[in-house]
Order: structure tokens, then sequence, then C-alpha cells
């Protein structure tokens, strides 16, 4: 069976073939560690989760990279906001990223790349671009010319004259050749963090650490870059145009994957509209499996709309599925069909929902064989936990607790009902505050 994957720079399903036969890189945009994540992260590490779990089921070597943004002017912002250390900003949120990814069941990454660990490649890379003609100095830093790149805007499919517009007028200088031009280094401001370098001190831009970091670590081409639709541009089209004029080898990425927004109403959560719900907010009312099962019944390059309705639906198919897949015996066998028609979906552009359709179709299917086995490598790549047994036995120490967080509920004391909740995590148990109260999982 063949893999087809949609590729924002061709706009068409291709078929996967990686640069090196049986293996894959693969680089997802990680996030800008100044604030806790939200439930809009949660979706598009989740699906990439899903994704990379599901090459790896084709037999693919995947080597998963995500880079942690941990030098931004919002981390910078946030350390003045808070009278606080950058370092330790960038140390609370970057510890607490990986624990909500871990809450999540995201567990496919192989390595996390610190931007700051990469500043020596950051240099050599607008070096090589001052060399080559590409960067340009003025008074505030070095800023790529995109005059030069005639390509530039291939992947948004955005013309240079576009370049000038609101959208990519990052970066603000009047001193700047071009409005659209990105700054590539900045030079130290009072009070800001910086490093001494060749390039003179200061800090590096943001597209430019993540060319940095593939580049040492995959080289100048590799297989597959994900992120959401928001970074195309002009974060991406940043990455192709910096990264393909340093070693003029094309394309700089074979395949490009985006994810679909999580919206609030009409618009896209986030933290600058204010509009989030951050994932350890969630994880207070839902389990990680019904959190999943949310994100594995929408394609991932659809939007989903975020709402108690969406989420009750969620939950609700979720449980149902859960009880029926519970009740499986093990007949050691495996239903060649229903994988194969599952493993089909999968292969067109990693098509979730219909996949679930068809773990849908074989639990409902009287007659099929091989239930256990089936469901059970679906679920590596689902996360579902769908055949472990809920038959909980609550030990006498979290039965107290649980006793303790009932009064605190009651009386509204609810930092002592979250630290009760924490005690009872550390324990092996999610409590979850649904509509007829305190509920148990297991982790
Ligand atoms: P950020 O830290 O905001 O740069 O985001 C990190 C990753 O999460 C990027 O790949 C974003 O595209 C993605 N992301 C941010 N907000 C959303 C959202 N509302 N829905 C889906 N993905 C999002």
């Amino acid at each position: 069976m063949v893999l087809k994957i949609y590729s924002t720079l061709s706009r068409e399903k291709e078929t996967f073939k990686p640069l090196k036969k049986g293996e894959v890189n693969l680089f997802v945009c990680g996030p800008t560690v100044y604030d806790f994540s939200h439930v809009g992260h949660a979706k598009t590490y989740t699906q990439f989760d899903i994704i990379i779990k599901y090459l790896r089921f084709k037999g693919y070597k995947v080597f998963y990279l995500q880079n942690i943004t941990d030098i931004d002017d919002k981390i910078i912002k946030k350390a003045n906001e808070e009278k606080e250390d950058w370092k330790k900003i960038v140390k609370k949120y970057k510890e607490a990223y990986l624990e909500d990814m871990e809450s999540l069941g995201i567990n496919s990454v192989n390595k996390y790349a610190n931007a700051t660990d990469y500043i020596e490649e950051i240099v050599s890379q607008v070096e090589r671009l001052i060399k080559k003609g590409y960067a340009y100095k003025i008074s505030d830093g070095y800023y790529f010319d995109l005059s030069k790149d005639e390509e530039y805007g291939k992947l948004a499919k955005r013309k240079v004259l576009e370049g000038e517009d609101a959208v990519s007028r990052i970066d603000e200088n009047s001193e700047k050749k071009n409005s659209g031009d990105f700054c590539l280094w900045k030079f130290k401001k009072v009070g800001e963090p910086s490093w001494k370098t060749s390039l003179g001190e200061g800090r590096p831009g943001w597209h430019i650490e993540d060319t940095a970091i593939t580049e040492k670590e995959f080289g100048s081409q590799y297989d597959i870059h994900g992120g959401g639709l928001d970074l195309i541009f002009p974060h991406h089209e940043a990455e192709i145009a910096q990264m393909e004029s340093i070693s003029g080898k094309k394309p700089l990425v074979k395949y490009w994957m985006h994810t679909g927004f999580l919206n609030t109403g009409k618009e896209k959560m986030s933290k600058s509209l204010g509009n989030f719900s951050t994932i350890r907010e969630l994880l207070k009312t839902y389990s990680k499996e019904q959190i999943r099962y949310l994100f594995i019944s929408t394609n991932y390059r659809k939007p989903i709309d975020f709402s108690t309705e969406t989420l009750e639906n969620a939950k609700n198919s979720f449980e149902r599925l859960k009880n029926i897949c519970e009740k499986i015996v093990d007949d050691k066998k495996i239903n060649e069909k229903y994988l194969k028609e599952f493993e089909e979906q999968m292969d067109d552009d990693f098509n979730t929902p219909n996949s679930l359709q068809v773990l849908w179709k074989l639990v409902r299917d009287e007659k099929a064989k091989g239930k256990y086995q089936t469901i059970k490598k679906i679920d590596e790549i689902f996360g579902l936990k769908l055949l472990e047994k809920q038959n909980l036995v609550v030990p006498k120490e979290v039965d107290e607790l649980l006793k303790k967080r009932e009064i605190a509920r009651k009386d509204k004391k609810w930092e002592e009902s979250d630290k009760l909740r924490e005690e009872i995590k550390k324990l092996g148990f999610q409590v979850l505050d649904g509509k007829v109260g305190q509920e148990l999982k297991k982790i």
C-alpha cells in the first residue's frame, strides 16, 4: 500500500518517498516557552504524534525533531512583566510544556532542541547569507533581502509584491530595503539577553533558529516539516528562503504538512487573543484519551470548533467505544481485512476520522475474528487504551484524599482542591470533575 501525503508546497497529495529509503527525518515547530500551552497546541502536537506513530507502524525509522524557542521578544516581555530572570521563565514553561505533552500521551519526539544551544550554527548561517549577498546590516541587526530571492512566496503562494503587505511587515525598521525583509540577527538592546559573537553582540531572529537546528541535525535537506497553518507565512516561507539560499539545494523539505486550527467561535485559539484554555485546565475535566479521541475524529488539516458540545460528543463516543472494547476476548489472531482497511485510510494522508470508522466497524462486526489483537495494533498509534480494563481498585489513601477533596470543593477551597488533585496524580490516578462530581481514572 502506498502512503500519500498532502504537501502544502504542491497543494496535492503526493506519494511518500523519503530521501533515504526506509528513513524519515521530520521536524515540527515547537512552542515558544513563555506561558502554559493551550488546547490549540494540544491539537497540533497530538495529531503529529499520531502521524509519527503511524509512520513507525509502516516500518519507517523516524527521527522526530522539535525545537524549543527559548529566546524571543515574548519571553523577554514576560520576564520584564514578572520581574523575573528570562532563564527562569524559560525553565518553568519548558518543564510545563513537557509535562503537558506527557499528560496527553505524546511520547514520539526523539529530540527537543533548544534554540540557544545552536547560537554557533545560527551565526554561521547568517555569515554565509551575508557572504552570498542575501543579508545586509542596518542599525538594529542583520536582515534577509527579499528582493534577492525570486522564489520567495512559493510555499504560501504569495508574490514578492505581496510580501510588502501588513502580514509580512515584521521586524519594523524604516532602514529596511523591502518592508517584508525579516531579521536574522538582532543587535543587543539594553536589558536584553545577548550573545557575544562575530556578528556583534545580540540574539537570533526567530526563523533562523529552525534552519540552524535542522541543518545541524539533518543537513540542508530533509523529508517532512510540520506545524500549524499559521506558520506557513512568513515563518516557513522564511525558512525556505534562508536554507535554500545558503545551500543552493532545493527543496529544503520534500513534504510540508500543516494542521488546521482549533477555533473558539470563529477565531483561532491563541495566547495573544486571550481566548484560550490551557491543556492542564482541560485535563481537569477530560481524560487524555477523551481529548485524543476528539483530535482523531477530525482530519488533521481541518479545523475543530472548541466547545463543550464538541468535547462532550467526543467523550461520549470514546466511552461507548471503550466499553465495547474492554469486553473483547483475545483470540490471538489479527483480522487482516480490517487492518488493511485501516491502513488504506491512514495511507490516504493520515485520514484518522475514516480509520476510526473502520475501528467502529470492526468492533460492531459480530462475526469478525481477531478483534483484540487488531485493536491493540491500531491503538499503539491512537493511544486510547481501549483494551485496558477500568475496573478500578481504589487504594485507601486515594479514597481518603478524594473525600477530603469533596469537602474542599463544597467549601469552594479551589487551591486546596487542586493540591489534592496533584497528590492523587502522584498515586497514579487522574480526577476529573464532571457533571456527576469527581470521577477517577487510572493514569
Ligand atoms: P506557538 O507557540 O504559538 O508558536 O505554537 C506552537 C505550535 O502550535 C505551532 O505549530 C502552531 O501553529 C500551533 N498552534 C498554535 N495555536 C493553534 C491553534 N489554535 N490550533 C492549532 N494549532 C495551533
